[in-house]
């Protein structure tokens, strides 16, 4: 079977565009090189391979798990079925921290910025801050030790320095405090008809959801137990649902944090909440 085969074979049932780039990835060549050569004859075990692909993507698989990556703030991730796939909002969460971090003047007896990630998954908040901010000591926790698996394989594979810890939110950390607490918790509703629609149907449900009603009992979680987890004017910085900024200044106000920040995203959604405690 030729390149041109392969296509418009998998072109019947998905994607044109996603079919050469699956097709592509398969063949370790860009998606340019592929489209040159059309005439290339592919070995049977490649064909059998690009067949599944294709079954597997028009039966939903998110293209990210088919191929294994996503890319996120200009670096590429692995990914697997225990871990969400990163979404381009979670990299304004990343680039608030990111300022909090160089704001220095609340670090004024120390060098390095001790941060600490809630619920990483593929690690790609707590190992993109590591990696753009040389003055930040990273602590990344997830509860799932397959997802940790994948984090520690990201960090290494893009040289980050983060130190990974098996947790249930603040549970292993009893008496540490960081100066920013970052996380993109599981926030979707428990009933959301979201849940059983896309990609969303393929993602770790505990990754997405918590079960609760309103979809904010990790985030109620999160923003009681930061107080005592962070130091003297430290940040906490997370993101939530398109319909959870008013719940979360609330809970943010009752907790007890000043300077509350509220960011939309690209689509003018208000996306990442948080707040300094003094
Ligand atoms: N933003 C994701 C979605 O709605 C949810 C991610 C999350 O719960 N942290 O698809």
């Amino acid at each position: 079977m030729t390149i041109a085969e392969a296509l418009t074979l998998a072109e019947s049932s998905i994607d044109r565009r996603e079919a050469q780039y699956l097709l592509a990835n398969l063949l370790k060549l860009s998606r340019a090189t592929l489209l040159a050569h059309t005439e290339r004859v592919i070995s049977p075990d490649e064909a059998d391979q690009f067949t599944r692909q294709i079954a597997a993507r028009a039966a939903g698989k998110p293209f990210a798990y088919i191929v294994g990556t996503r890319e996120f703030y200009g670096r590429e991730f692995s990914v697997n079925e225990h871990v969400l796939i990163p979404r381009p909002e979670t990299e304004i969460l990343v680039e608030q921290a990111l300022e909090r971090v160089s704001e220095q003047k609340w670090l004024e007896s120390r060098t390095n910025a001790m941060v600490l990630e809630l619920g990483t998954g593929s690690g790609v908040i707590a190992i993109t801050l590591a990696l753009e901010s040389k003055t930040s000591n990273v602590t990344a926790c997830d509860n799932s030790t397959d997802a940790l698996k994948v984090a520690r394989n990201n960090a290494q594979r893009l040289g980050a320095k983060v130190e990974f810890i098996q947790s249930n939110w603040f549970a292993a950390f009893q008496h540490r405090r960081f100066d920013l607490i970052v996380a993109n918790p599981p926030y979707v509703a428990g009933g959301d008809k979201h849940l059983a629609e896309g990609d969303l149907r393929f993602e770790p449900a505990i990754a997405l959801t918590d079960g609760s009603s309103d979809g904010l009992d990790s985030i109620r979680t999160i923003v009681a137990g930061a107080p005592a987890h962070l130091s003297s004017v430290g940040w906490l910085l997370f993101e939530h649902g398109y319909d959870q900024a008013d719940m979360a200044r609330e809970m943010l106000l009752k907790a007890g944090f000043e300077n509350l920040i509220c960011i939309n995203d690209l689509a003018g959604i208000p996306r990442v909440s948080g707040g300094q405690i003094r």
